[in-house]
């Protein structure tokens, strides 16, 4: 090493590799605004469509480009690109995909606030927004003008699976994109790239890995993953000059996590189970909602397409309707175990109350009049779950 003059230049230019390659069980955390080019000619004679093109912090760095791989290898994808959150992943596909006078295709389940992005993309951009029943196909009736329709399976409140292989096929017939939330399925109940005997494949999946993959509650993330190389680069190029770009630290923190995702997954996915046949016993619920249970919109299609028999830990219950919200907010703030909040996939049972009624804009006959509590089941012991719900139903009579 060169010795300058000053002991603060020296500092500053000491050896910042470890002097012998080490094998560690994580990959080494890279933080980077700056990426140092290695010369000129390193500078000039790269392109940022090379595969690991290192430019520049928001473009990639190897603790960015290992978990990108990571999740699109679990989703059955080829190429992803990371994004601060859920929310963010979804209009980077909204930002890039949509241009004025397209329109577009969202089922009434769909997560809220992407509704309200493309709300506010129809009033100021003239996107044309479409809304179909995730369980009627006959409703999703594209016109020329249609350029992409979300799916998501399950719709993350309400529970409906859609049927997702007529609604492809349906939206290739017309020349539409397809982009599913891959929140729910997260890549370990059904394979959203082939998901039937005919190898039907969406475009483009988008993952809040703030759910499963980081499985704390503490961290927030997305992703949007395709198996099509032109499409990527699309995407790409506006995650670019959008600035997108996700913290190493994050990253190496659900890097981390994903040991053990499947193995959460699968917890979750049982305690769940056992706590549905429970919920489907009490008198207080007029309808309990989990793709699982045989009267739930669209149980056929998540048996066909889910043939692991798996699920993420959500499940729903509808209060008859002699409970009122007063009421329904008591049940919700006599829980102990379960914590009032939104978001799902970690360590802590959540609860959320709904009033669907203000949440829809389509009728939805399949679902029962009365207030809407969606349990996301932790980790915890399920008997322990289900006592606390019994404790608070109690405190209702
Ligand atoms: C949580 C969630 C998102 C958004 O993820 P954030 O990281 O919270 O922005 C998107 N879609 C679904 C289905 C979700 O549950």
């Amino acid at each position: 090493m060169t010795k300058h003059q000053n002991a603060q230049t020296n500092l500053i230019h000491a050896p910042r590799k470890a002097p012998q390659y080490i094998e560690t069980i994580q990959p080494p955390l890279y933080r980077a605004s700056t990426i140092i080019f290695k010369s000129t000619s390193h500078l000039f004679d790269r392109h940022w469509t090379d595969p690991y093109d290192y430019s520049y912090g928001t473009h990639g760095t190897p603790t960015t480009f290992t978990l990108g791989d990571n999740i699109a290898q679990i989703e059955g994808g080829l190429f992803s690109l990371l994004a601060p959150s859920g929310l963010s992943a979804i209009n980077l596909v909204n930002s890039t995909l949509l241009n004025s006078g397209d329109e577009v295709w969202v089922a009434d389940n769909i997560y809220g606030p992407n509704l309200e992005h493309l709300n506010n993309l129809q009033t100021r951009y003239g996107i044309q927004v479409k809304v179909y029943n995730p369980i009627d196909i006959d409703s999703f009736t594209p016109s020329e003008k249609a350029k992409l329709i979300w799916l998501e399976a399950a719709g993350s409140v309400s529970l409906e699976f859609p049927d997702l292989k007529k609604l492809v096929k349906k939206a290739k017939q017309f020349n539409l994109l397809t982009a599913l939330d891959n929140t729910w399925g997260a890549g370990l109940a059904f394979n959203a790239f082939d998901f039937s005997d005919e190898h039907l494949s969406v475009d483009v999946t988008v993952h809040a890995l703030t759910k499963y993959p980081s499985g704390g509650g503490d961290i927030l993330m997305g992703s949007v993953v395709t198996r099509d190389q032109h499409l990527h680069h699309k995407l790409y190029r506006m995650h670019a000059t959008q600035g997108i770009s996700v913290s190493g630290d994050d990253t190496a923190q659900i890097q981390r996590s994903l040991a053990h995702m499947s193995l959460r997954y699968e917890q979750q996915s049982q305690s769940t189970l056992r706590l549905l046949d429970w919920l489907k016993q009490q008198p207080q619920f007029i309808q309990v909602l989990h793709p699982s249970l045989s009267d739930s919109a669209g149980h056929q299609f998540w048996k066909e397409v889910c043939t692991t028999g798996k699920s993420a830990g959500l499940a729903s219950v509808i209060f008859d309707s002699r409970y009122d919200m007063h009421a329904v907010r008591r049940f919700c703030d006599n829980l102990k175990l379960f914590k009032l909040g939104f978001s799902w996939g970690g360590p802590v049972s959540l609860v959320m109350l709904y009033d669907l009624k203000q949440m829809r804009a389509l009728e939805n006959t399949h679902l029962q009049q009365g207030l809407l509590v969606r349990f996301c089941i932790g980790l915890e012991d399920p008997a322990d779950l289900i006592q606390d719900i019994q404790n608070a139903l109690k405190q209702l009579e």
